[in-house]
């Protein structure tokens, strides 16, 4: 433990020292750290500086990784789940150890407050693997014994192979782990690629790989941009199982590469995700969930609300508590422990998010707080960090491109409406179909309304409790099949009938 905080510590401390030395991160194949021959910039978001380089990888590095993987499956896909599961829960164990390393790391590497880095990413990555390392071992086969056919059937589960596992930039390491965890719990060897923009606690995870006894080639990271090195993994004929969080348009790609191989896919994208507020709602509690469900990491978790339906009599009270409540939401430097958001992840998704709100505006809406209408405050206005206040927009309509489409940042749109028929008819009216939230002190109409929204998950009276042994994943747009325990496992193992006559 003490070996590994000094190679973790090594790094940062330099950093926060200012010293311009740039990480140099590097490939992480077959158990060894390669360097690659070309290299791109990451930024910190919070202050537009170079943070490190990512290595450019691309063909050559996923066939390598490829070369890797294929020579660690027999061993791995033999051991026991017992034996694989000790692994799991040692890594589980050393990202718990290094938590605030990896924090650090991850608010500098996304913008995200270092609070919410400590409390929820690491922790769930570290999680994610115990989780995994748990529920691997309660899976059985069944088993019928036909008498009249003279016959026992019964199933085995087998890893499928090399997973290619690809993941995008709000969640990073947290998202990551969630899929790496059930793929090698499950057996198979994987070839992971963080995204560009969000690479660094990947690389910090490589380092404590061989301490948790993962053995070389069952756990290969790639670094790169999704055309050159993503596609190069997605069209590899020897992976045969592609798990992918990001966004939609990324996913048609991947469906398209993956054709004509017949892969496995897992689509986890975007959402479009409505809170509905009925007039019996407990506001008290409502409304600084629905603050939080809207503007939680700068409102980049695919689960934020971006559509608020507010019931006509409470309509007025509800936006004016609300607007009050975001108003006081503060933005600032991610290490700063009263910043409730950091900054967004890149100077071009704060133009794309700011154009949303200029859209809106444009198209006769009202900003209610935030871009265009309050300040940042002092030190944050002059920063060169990609800064935006929360923005609540009303007087929108549904089929304005702000209560369409996926904005993935600190905006949301509050809109009345009369009816239960009405706003679940209009809750579903978008092409996204992955979460949704029902605020009321009527059971019946909560259970009611739910069944009745295009969603993969809703939350009623709450926003955001997961148990991770249930199915999580979208609807419509949002995505192609379920992760979670089961559906992980599923995902990550073939099925086979076997027939054995007496
Ligand atoms: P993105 O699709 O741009 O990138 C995601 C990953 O795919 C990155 O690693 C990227 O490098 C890679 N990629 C990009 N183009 C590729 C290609 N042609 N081939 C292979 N890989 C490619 O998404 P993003 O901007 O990183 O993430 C934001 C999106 O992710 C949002 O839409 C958000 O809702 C979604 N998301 C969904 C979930 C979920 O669980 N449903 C969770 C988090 C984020």
């Amino acid at each position: 433990h003490r070996e590994l905080l000094h190679s973790l510590k090594s790094i940062l401390p330099t950093m926060a020292a200012g010293k311009k030395e740039l990480l140099m991160l590097e490939n992480f194949i077959g158990g060894k750290f390669l360097p690659c021959s070309s290299y791109i910039d990451s930024y910190d978001p919070s202050t537009g500086e170079v943070y490190c380089k990512v290595p450019n990888s691309g063909k050559e590095e996923i066939e390598a990784a490829v070369e890797a993987a294929r020579e660690a499956f027999p061993a791995w896909s033999s051991r026991s789940p017992q034996e694989r599961s000790m692994v799991l829960n040692r890594l589980a164990d050393l990202v718990e150890q290094s938590l605030e390393e990896l924090a650090q790391a991850e608010s500098k590497d996304q913008g995200k407050t270092l609070t919410l880095a400590r409390t929820m990413d690491i922790p769930r990555a570290a999680q994610n693997f115990r989780f995994f390392a748990s529920s691997i071992l309660h899976h059985t086969t069944e088993c019928t014994q036909m008498d009249h056919l003279s016959c026992m059937h019964y199933t085995v589960r087998t890893p499928v192979g090399i997973a290619g596992l690809i993941s995008p930039w709000n969640l990073p390491l947290y998202l990551l782990t969630w899929k790496i965890a059930p793929a090698i719990a499950a057996g198979n060897t994987v070839i992971a690629k963080p995204s560009e923009l969000t690479s660094v606690t990947a690389w910090m995870l490589c380092k404590l790989l061989d301490k948790a006894g993962v053995p070389p080639g069952v756990i290969n990271i790639v670094f790169g941009t999704g055309p050159r090195v993503g596609e190069a993994l997605v069209s590899h004929p020897e992976v045969p199982v592609i798990s992918f969080t990001g966004s939609q348009p990324t996913a048609e790609r991947i469906t398209q590469l993956s054709a004509p191989h017949c892969k496995k896919l897992s689509l986890e994208l975007g959402g479009k995700n409505p809170a509905i507020i009925f007039e019996d709602a407990n506001l008290e509690e409502c409304i600084p969930a629905t603050v939080r469900s809207s503007f939680a990491n700068q409102g980049e978790i695919c689960l934020c609300t971006s559509r608020i339906f507010v019931q006509r009599n409470i309509y007025s009270e509800f936006l004016k508590k609300f607007v009050e409540a975001t108003r006081k939401w503060k933005v600032g430097m991610p290490s700063d422990p009263s910043a409730s958001m950091g900054a967004l992840i890149s100077k071009a998704h704060l133009e794309k998010v700011r154009s949303y709100v200029m859209k809106a505006r444009a198209e006769g809406a009202q900003i209610l707080c935030g871009e265009g209408v309050d300040q940042l405050s002092l030190p944050l206005r002059n920063q060169a960090g990609y800064f935006m206040l929360p923005t609540v927009i009303t007087d929108v309509k549904d089929e304005s491109c702000c209560m369409k489409e996926e904005i993935f940042g600190p905006v949301t749109c509050v809109v009345p409406f009369d009816s239960e028929e009405e706003v679940i008819k209009r809750a579903n009216s978008v092409k996204y179909g992955l979460a949704a939230t029902v605020w009321s002190s009527n059971v019946s109409l909560t259970h009611r309304v739910a069944k009745k929204l295009q969603a993969g998950l809703v939350w009623t009276n709450c926003w955001l409790i997961r148990e991770l042994n249930l199915p999580f994943g979208g609807m419509k747009s949002s995505g192609i099949g379920r992760e979670g325990a089961k559906d992980s496992y599923d995902f990550f193992t073939e099925i086979k009938t076997i027939t054995v006559k007496h």
